[in-house]
Parts: C-alpha cells; structure tokens; sequence
C-alpha cells in the first residue's frame, strides 16, 4: 500500500510566524501583529498577506509607509517566478526546457540556472539540478509513487552530467547536450523567491519584513522596536515542536528533511530528496538541516546539498565555507550540531554540539 503524507505546511507557517513575532504561540497571530506595533509606541503601518503558491503556504509581511504596496509588488512577483520555474506547468520556462532540450531563458531563471550549476559543483554533485528524470521515475511529480529497480535508476543518473548543460551568457540560451535531461529548481526556487522579495522591500523603502514560505523564513532588518526576529526551527518530529529559536537579523533560515514530502510502500517511507550517487531517496544519518545565511538561494540549496551529504561531509562542508553560512544538523540518533558562528544566538532544549573551524576569531 502507498500512503502520501505531505506536512500541515499550513499549520507550520502559523505557528512559525507567532513564533517570529513573538516568541510564543497562545494568542491568535493578528493580535500578535497589532500588539508589536503597539508595542513599538511608533505607528509604523504594516501589512501581511497569506496565500498559497508554488505549492506552499507563504506569509509575506513588511512594516513602513510602503507596506502595503510591497507585500501586493511580492505577491505578484511570487506568481510570476512560479509561472516560470514550476515543472509542474506545461507552458513555464522549465518545462519548455525540458520538453524540447532548450530554451531561451529569462534573467531569473538564467540566473538559476548558473546558480544550480555553481551548488552542483561546489557540493561535488550533492545537488544535483538534473535530478527531476529520478523525481518523475519515483512518482514525486505526479503522486503516482512507485519504488524503481537498480537498472531503472542507473539508466538515468548516468544522464545527470552537469557538463552537458550548456550555457550561453549573452543570450541566456541554454540547451542539453544529451536528449532525455531535464532540470528541477525544487530545491533552490523558494529561497530565491524569498530573496527577490527582501529586494523588494528595499526597493519601496522598506526596513524591517519577513517572508515564510511553507516555513523556509527570511527576514529583513530586525523588527520595528529594534530587537531582533525570533525564527523557530522545525522539530522533524512533531509538528508542534520546534528544534530551538534563532534571533536574527537580514537572513534567510531554510530546512530540508526527509519529513516533508514521502510515501510509505510496504512500512518503509521513502522522501523526496534523492541521493545522485544511488537515484534514491538521501538516507545519510541526518533528520534536517537547516541553512541560515545572507544569501537565500545558497541557504536553499545548500539545505538539500548537505542533508544529501550526511553529517560528517556536511560537517566538513561547512568548516570549508563558514563565511558564507551558517548550519544546524539534526541527525537521526537525535544528536544536534550547531556551526559556532550561531553558538550564542540560537536557543534550544537540546543538547548541543558546537561545530568549529579551528579559525581564530
Ligand atoms: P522542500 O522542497 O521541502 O523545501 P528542499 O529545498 O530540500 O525541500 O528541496 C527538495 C526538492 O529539490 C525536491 O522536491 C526536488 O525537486 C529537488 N531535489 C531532490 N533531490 C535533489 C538533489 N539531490 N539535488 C537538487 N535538487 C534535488
Ligand atoms: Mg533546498
């Protein structure tokens, strides 16, 4: 029998933004909005929109004279990269890539693109943006699950050479040297589009916003009276735990795990973030990781990217990178390691295990 379990992302993103604003859950989240402004003494306008694109709850908020029309410029913009990067539509420019082995592209997805290619290499293959023919054979695009044989999944990850995608930087041409490729930005869309929005914010004037998409959060600034945003990380667990609470300021924090897309056929569950090295789904002893970072595409990819590698490349990844981000891993023994530039501003119940450099600071 094959069940599909996708989380309450719904409930999730609620309880993340009471979470952000508040740092408690008891009261019902508009009432938490009002009381901050209140509690700023100033009478900052704000304005926060909640809907449902590239299959995920989004809350998009901003504070300042501008507000309202940069959460509406937000949404519109959300739509707009949805209808070019979705798989999920025949006519977005994914799909015409994909169907026809090339496309001109526009600037965003262009800039995807190179961005997939550079995470690929980086992470020496962990992510891999020519995965989507493994989505489509384990049933993940369509919901019509399937567990492939060996012979099946070889045959396409043979076909995954990210040399045999070529670009053209002038005319954001890009085609595939080989027939039969296709690409997904799954696993980098929503934190490029959360950092669209924080451009934004800026642009209308905007000092101080978040964006929580289907709980992958980015913020702008820190909050009106000053103090810094409150982001709960998930608990892969339960959904209504969380692992601890970061306080940040102009950042993305953004988690994968294998908990939030997968069936179960026969009592074993299998999850939507596959392993390039076997075509199946990564199980490398981490339960999450989460990314936080300035730069919400690299916090996006890096948090399929590291949950693929496991925990002690994952380990090693970030003491080779600690300037561009920083990490914490969930593994499935229920240990958690937290990378040391996050040391003093995340607070959890668990017990923690610091990751070090070795730098001197
Ligand atoms: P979520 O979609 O739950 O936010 P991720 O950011 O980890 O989680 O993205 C998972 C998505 O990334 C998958 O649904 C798929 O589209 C894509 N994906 C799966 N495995 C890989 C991989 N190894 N490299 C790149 N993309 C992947
Ligand atoms: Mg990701």
């Amino acid at each position: 029998m094959i069940v599909m379990k996708k989380k309450m992302q719904y409930i999730n993103t609620i309880l993340f933004c009471i979470l952000l604003l508040t740092g408690c859950g008891t009261e019902t989240k508009q009432n938490k909005i009002e009381a901050e402004v209140k509690a700023t003494g100033e009478n900052i306008p704000s304005e926060t929109k909640e809907f449902f694109s590239m299959d995920t709850y989004m809350t998009v908020t901003a504070y300042g004279l501008n507000a309202k029309k940069a959460v509406e410029q937000a949404q519109s913009r959300v739509v707009q990269l949805d209808d070019r990067l979705s798989t999920g539509k025949e006519d977005s420019e994914v799909s015409k890539l994909n169907n026809t082995s090339r496309a001109k592209l526009s600037d965003d997805t262009f800039y995807l693109m190179n961005k997939a290619l550079e995470i690929c290499d980086t992470t020496d293959g962990a992510f891999n943006p020519a995965i989507y023919p493994l989505m489509e054979l384990w049933g993940f695009t369509t919901g019509e699950y399937k567990v492939p044989t060996k012979r099946e999944r070889y045959k396409l990850l043979a076909n995954m050479n990210p040399q045999n995608i070529k670009l053209h930087e002038n005319t954001n041409k890009v085609a595939f040297a080989n027939e039969g490729m296709k690409v997904d930005f799954g696993g980098i869309a929503k934190g490029y589009t959360s950092a669209e929005i924080m451009d934004i914010f800026r642009e209308n004037g905007i000092e101080s916003g978040m964006v929580s998409l289907g709980g992958n959060v980015q913020v702008l600034g820190s909050k009106t009276d000053g103090s810094l945003w409150r982001v709960a990380i998930q608990n892969p667990e339960t959904e209504k735990d969380y692992l601890g609470i970061l306080e940040i300021k102009d950042k993305a924090v953004i988690t994968s795990g294998g908990y939030e897309r997968y069936f179960e056929q026969n009592g074993k569950v299998y999850h939507h973030i596959l392993d390039p090295l076997t075509g199946e789904p990564a199980e490398n002893g981490l339960k999450s990781v989460t990314i936080v970072s300035e730069d919400g595409v690299l916090a996006d990819g890096l948090s399929t990217a590291l949950y693929v590698m496991g925990t002690e490349k994952a380990k090693k990844y970030w003491m080779n990178h600690s300037d561009d981000f920083d990490v914490v891993l969930l593994t499935e023994d229920e240990k958690l390691y937290v990378s040391e530039g996050i040391e003093t501003s995340f607070e959890t119940d668990y017990d923690v295990n610091i990751i070090r450099n070795g730098k001197l600071r």
